[in-house]
């Protein structure tokens, strides 16, 4: 006997419209008649679902999610087949059945947890898992057996590498707790059971705090602290979170309105929005509205919006984004990398800030793999502009790869953990001390006495740390003679591009002409007691020069030593594309002041004009073969100049004739007396030699008056 239909289209409401089974209602209808009439056989409930749907459906469309849905329904039909047994399609993506334990136990009914579909000639592979109870009390509501089946099913949603699950009694206690929890919400926001952690986000290169994360924790009067991933999936499923993250928001707008009000310093401070939250049309607006009620700019609070959100739902969340932007606000990709999305897609969405999951770094030390893809996911936000932020930093040596391969902030236990607010606005209030601890961290270079001078000094005002970044040190001026004192790391990476093996190349003081130079900015920067800033042609212990750009300033001394703090930057590149800028501007200025300017080549014996400026002389012709090119100057060429013209028509001589002139150039006069307009006129040729090696011959023709 079979409960199941037969496979034809529905009638009345007993199918499901899409895949032809039987639909939730019948399924409690049909399984209670079965229950009944086999008293004596035992039966088992199994409740599926189909792993990853959303992401299929998002990939594929709805239309292929469709198809599988059908699919599956059809597998599960044919495997039952006669049996005794009632299947339907509960919902979205979950199936129930009830089946005999014995089918369960001689079956190979597991094969369900991976199906293939063909689609075109492609082949996808989907899996599912369950969750089955044993029916031992047939008493109990059909309801909560499915609810028993379901809690198993949970178990092992996120476990790929586990099909089925059976129930046990300490599934139902989690499910008793979880509804428990729900219960006790309403009493908890009344309460403010609920507190905001505050976790600092430091800057990579040198661990300054320069944000913040809000993180929810529930201080529970009987079962202590409760970490939010015990309770914010729950509250998404009811829907509680909206009202919990609304409180969240309030209570760090608060915090930052405290501050500001006292004039005291803060960071931004980025808040989390839940995925489901992009189904509330007024999400934005509530958001605005609570800043507004704080009086806050929106520079304040920055909104983090996890990657999965933007799977589920992609218009909304790019939507959402559009519209906080419009309001003011940055906004932080969460996770980036947990889940399905691409790289491609960011490229579609208006982000500020990219937060890459922590599970990158789990891997860190582990596969090479991880660090790679890391890595090139940095690159491409670095080359789509977008700042990058990583997550669950834990140990110095992810601190500097992270720095190496050039991410912008770091969070994690390494630098701090989540803190109660009070804890995290002292750390705000010591942030000037503390960054400048953090700064030198792990410099060894820079001994106690050197940390006291720093901490000590009144005069150091943050600006010094704030824009001061990479290379640093300690610069003593004593009679005539300057000498580094002590350098950081970053001096190294700014001066030799890498930190040498050697890192004694520094204390030799300086010599002419650097030294007269370095000692009047120097004196510059004590007699006007501020920041001294200068570029430097500097000559490396090795003999290369470099560009710096070198900010000084005074930090104390007697009548005849000084001690200065420097900071410098490699200006290399920036000097290298200026200095092509002047050449270029120059050029073009240069050009002018000849009346023609052609360029001659000698591979091809032809000649080009380049350059014209005297209207009257308006040469329609702008390229000449050789041939015609030296008649042209020989009509009008003095005659003593005859001799030269000839040499000047292979290349061989024209060098050798302009290795003679000490002038690198040989004149040629034009001075037929009889032509007004060419008397007085000298072709100019020589040889330019460019920064790229090539070599070029030009002629200049500039009128004598
Ligand atoms: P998330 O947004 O990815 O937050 C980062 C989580 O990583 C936090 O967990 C934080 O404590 C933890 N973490 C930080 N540094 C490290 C580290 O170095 N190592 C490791 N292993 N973990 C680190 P937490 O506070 O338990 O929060 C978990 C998740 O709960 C958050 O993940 C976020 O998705 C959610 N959440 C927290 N607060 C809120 C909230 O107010 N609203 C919403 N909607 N979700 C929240
Ligand atoms: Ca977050
Ligand atoms: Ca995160």
């Amino acid at each position: 006997m079979r409960f199941s239909e037969n496979g034809s289209k529905m009638q009345n409401n007993l199918f499901d419209e899409l895949t032809g089974i039987y639909n939730q209602q019948s399924f409690f209808e049909y399984t209670a008649q079965m229950l009944d009439n086999y008293p004596d056989i035992s039966f088992c409930l199994i409740y599926w679902n189909i792993r990853k749907f959303r992401t299929t459906n998002d990939l594929f469309g709805w239309q292929a999610g469709d198809k599988i849905l059908i699919h599956w329904a059809n597998t599960l039909r044919e495997i039952l087949g006669d049996e005794l047994a009632v299947y339907a399609r509960m919902d979205h993506d979950n199936f129930v059945c009830c089946v005999t334990e014995d089918f369960l136990n001689n079956s190979d009914w597991t094969k369900l947890g991976e199906i293939s579909y063909f689609t075109g000639d492609t082949e996808y592979h989907f899996y599912s898992c369950c969750g089955l109870y044993k029916i031992t009390d047939r008493t109990l509501p059909l309801s909560n057996m499915i609810d028993k089946a379901r809690a198993a099913m949970e178990t092992i949603k996120n476990n790929y590498m586990t099909l089925y699950a059976w129930y046990d009694e300490s599934m139902w206690n989690a499910l008793l707790e979880e509804q428990r929890m729900n219960s006790e919400f309403k009493t908890a926001i009344a309460e403010r059971q609920f507190k905001v952690y505050y976790q600092p986000i430091c800057r990579a290169s040198d661990g300054l705090i320069t944000s913040a994360e809000a993180l929810v924790r529930w201080q529970h009067p009987t079962k202590g602290m409760i970490s939010p991933g015990v309770f914010i999936p729950l509250f998404e499923k009811n829907g509680f979170i909206s009202i919990l993250d609304r409180y969240v928001w309030d209570e760090v707008c608060a915090m930052q309105q405290s501050r500001l009000d006292q004039g005291l310093a803060t960071v931004p401070v980025s808040v989390n929005v839940s995925r489901v939250e992009f189904y509330n049309p007024a999400l934005c607006d509530d958001i605005r509205n609570i800043v507004k009620k704080h009086n806050i700019s929106p520079d304040f609070i920055k909104i983090e919006i996890t990657e999965s959100a933007y799977s589920d739902n992609p218009v909304q969340v790019l939507e959402a984004i559009k519209k906080l932007h419009a309001y003011g606000f940055s906004v932080l990709m969460d996770d980036f990398g947990s889940g399905y999305s691409s790289l491609n897609m960011l490229k579609d969405l208006p982000i500020d800030v990219l937060k890459i999951d922590m599970r990158f770094l789990d891997d860190f030390e582990k596969s090479r793999k991880a660090t790679i893809i890391l890595e090139s996911i940095i690159r491409l936000a670095k080359w789509m502009k977008l700042s990058v932020v990583s997550e669950g930093v834990e140990t110095q040596r992810e601190w500097e790869y992270l720095r190496s391969v050039e991410c912008d902030s770091v969070q994690g236990y390494y630098f701090y953990r989540p803190m109660p607010q009070e804890s995290f606005t002292t750390l705000l209030d010591q942030s000037a001390e503390k960054s400048i601890n953090l700064l030198f961290r792990d410099s060894e270079e820079l001994d106690d006495s050197i940390l006291d001078i720093f901490n000590h000094s009144n005069t150091l005002e943050s600006i010094l740390f704030y824009s001061m970044l990479g290379g640093m040190g300690l610069l003593e001026v004593c009679e005539n003679e300057v000498e580094i004192l002590r350098v950081n790391n970053g001096y190294y990476e700014a001066v030799y591009n890498a930190l040498p093996r050697e890192r004694k190349l520094i204390n030799q003081p300086f010599e002419e002409p650097e030294r007269s130079f370095i000692l009047e900015q120097c004196r510059l920067a004590r007699e006007g007691s501020k920041i001294q800033q200068f570029q430097l042609h500097h000559e490396r212990k090795d003999g290369v020069y470099i560009w710096l750009s070198v900010k000084v300033r005074y930090i104390g001394g007697s009548a005849h030593r000084s001690l200065f703090l420097f900071a410098i930057e490699n200006i290399d590149e920036q000097k290298r594309l200026e200095h092509e800028r002047y050449r270029t501007n120059y050029s073009t200025v240069l050009l002018k002041l000849f009346d023609r300017v052609y360029r001659l080549d000698y591979s091809t014996e032809s000649v080009e004009l380049l350059h014209n400026v005297n209207k009257r002389f308006k040469t329609p012709q702008a390229q000449f073969s050789f041939p015609d090119f030296f008649k042209n100057i020989s009509i009008v060429t003095a005659p003593k100049d005859f001799d030269k013209i000839e040499l000047l028509k292979r290349k061989d001589s024209l060098d050798t004739l302009l290795a003679k002139e000490h002038t690198n150039c040989i004149p040629i006069h034009y001075e037929l007396a009889s032509d007004e307009t060419v008397a007085g006129t000298t072709a100019y040729f020589f040889k330019a030699e460019l920064p790229d090696g090539s070599e070029h011959y030009l002629c200049c023709v500039k009128r004598n008056s």
